[in-house]
């Protein structure tokens, strides 16, 4: 035994790479307009979400889990680089007529992990700039399977007035289907499901990095065989239960292939529900307003996260925590280098792994939407909204069955502060009462400013950068 040790320490004999030793498997599942209130275990009624409940029993779950924007680009801007979006020049949903995508000069979390030896793989929505330049295979995966935007920015929406060309699927950078049908967006779930599954199968005798963007539940909605007319609350309900059975089957080869136990997996939405959709959107679990608002059911959102051995089973962290952490916390878990250029995101490994007395390692986290508008500002139980417009569903008639309803505008004259503690649901404006605390936290927006800028106080920040862009067209 001690000659073999010996033998091993000085190089002749590889030391096995056991489970123990090797780098640790991240699987990143990402859904589309998810409320904070659609999963079992945040209280959904109406449909079931037995195995993402189950991940959440055998890890942890977040109750103050925040995309940084809440809508699809800005928020998946935010979650593969670490950054602010709008520090990157993303904003908004990019349309079928972009031009422009995430910079060449940014680094990605498939990047940070290729960095380190991984096989990486996504299947789903990227959402990043659709052009060959922008694509998930230039930014750090080996293989992409997916929609490269929205499922609405379709000829076929409702409210499309001529609009958008075919929506295409592409493989890797060719495009396998020009002209996405509502029987495709059916089978959408189950396709990408089993492009993850094989991805695990294939790679799993060396660290892996999977992202799995789902489509769904973004409009329109559309469950696959054996899914639909299942769920009591309706179609939404029978769209997140075809993600949870992918989830179920993604956990499935993790175990088949005895990886499991040596896998990060992290499940959560890039932003809340889309509430002119009526029955078509989701719930934010009793939180303000929607996606598209900073208003707490815009921006909350679910985050499970289980790692067998090193997150404590059934554990829940209320401290606060964003999309911009994933990618350090990632590259602090197997590593990994940081990016070159600065990031905003902090490592909340001691968060997910319930370290005693952890805390978010952030002063601040800071809301922007629309063109660069600084709209809130968050720092522990506080939160400062600035006086600005947004929409809301409240007193309209509701959107059914794929037909929204209109959104009314309304405009905040002065800014609010609200204890999130005491009144998660925004509805009392505690400002005049805490002065200080208002002081503190405009300060810390004047910082946010000068770095990022902000378009309602008319500040130029000098912190950002600029997306990648085409070439002007000739
Ligand atoms: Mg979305």
């Amino acid at each position: 035994m001690l000659r073999l040790l010996l033998a091993t320490c000085l190089g002749l004999v590889p030391a096995a790479a056991t489970a123990a030793d090797r780098l640790p498997n991240v699987v990143l599942i990402f859904t589309d307009d998810q409320g904070y209130g659609d999963l079992g275990c945040y209280g959904a009624t109406g449909f079931a979400t037995p195995h993402v409940d189950k991940l959440a029993e055998q890890g942890v779950r977040f109750t103050d889990f925040h995309v940084s924007q809440p809508v699809c680009s800005a928020s998946r801007a935010s979650l593969m680089t670490g950054c602010y979006a709008n520090r990157i020049g993303i904003h908004g949903a990019l349309s079928p007529a972009a031009r422009h995508g995430i910079s060449a000069a940014e680094t990605t979390l498939a990047e940070v992990c290729k960095g380190r030896g991984y096989a990486t793989g996504m299947v789903g929505k990227w959402h990043l700039g659709h052009h060959p330049q922008f694509l998930p295979t230039r930014h750090g995966f080996d293989s992409y399977l997916g929609l490269p935007y929205s499922n609405d920015m379709w000829p076929f929406h409702p409210q499309a007035k001529g609009g958008y060309p075919n929506l295409p699927l592409i493989d890797g950078e060719k495009v396998t289907n020009p002209n996405v049908t509502a029987k495709d967006q059916a089978r959408l779930t189950g396709l990408y499901t089993k492009r993850a599954v094989a991805f695990i199968a294939e790679n799993k005798d060396k660290p892996f990095f999977l992202y799995v963007a789902h489509s769904m539940p973004h409009v329109p909605l559309f469950a696959g065989d054996g899914f639909g007319g299942k769920a009591k609350q309706g179609l939404y309900g029978d769209v997140i239960q075809e993600i949870d059975a992918s989830v179920g089957a993604v956990l499935a080869a993790l175990d088949a292939h005895k990886v499991a136990d040596n896998t990060l997996v992290i499940f959560t939405s890039d932003n809340g529900p889309w509430l002119s959709y009526g029955n078509h959107g989701g719930s934010s679990g009793g939180l303000r307003e929607g996606k598209g608002t900073v208003w707490e059911g815009g921006v909350r959102v679910p985050f499970v996260a289980r790692w067998p051995g090193k997150i404590p089973a059934g554990s829940v962290c209320r401290e606060p925590a964003m999309t911009i952490d994933v990618l350090p916390t990632v590259a602090a878990a197997i590593g990994a280098k940081a990016p070159a250029l600065p990031i905003d995101g902090k490592d909340i490994g001691p968060l997910l792994r319930g370290e005693p007395g952890a805390k978010c390692p952030h002063e601040a986290y800071f809301h922007y939407y629309g063109t660069n508008e600084l709209q809130a500002v968050r720092s522990g139980k506080w939160k400062l909204v600035f006086p600005h417009a947004y929409r809301t569903m409240d007193g309209q008639p509701e959107g059914k069955d794929g037909t929204p309803g209109k959104y009314r505008v309304v405009k905040i004259e002065s800014q609010m502060l609200f204890d999130l503690d005491a009144d998660v649901g925004e509805a009392k404006d505690v400002a005049a009462a805490n002065p200080g605390v208002v002081k503190r936290l405009e300060e810390l927006a004047d910082a946010a400013r000068a770095d990022l800028g902000d378009a309602l106080a008319k500040k130029v920040g000098k912190g950002t950068r600029e997306p990648g862009r085409l070439p002007p067209e000739k």
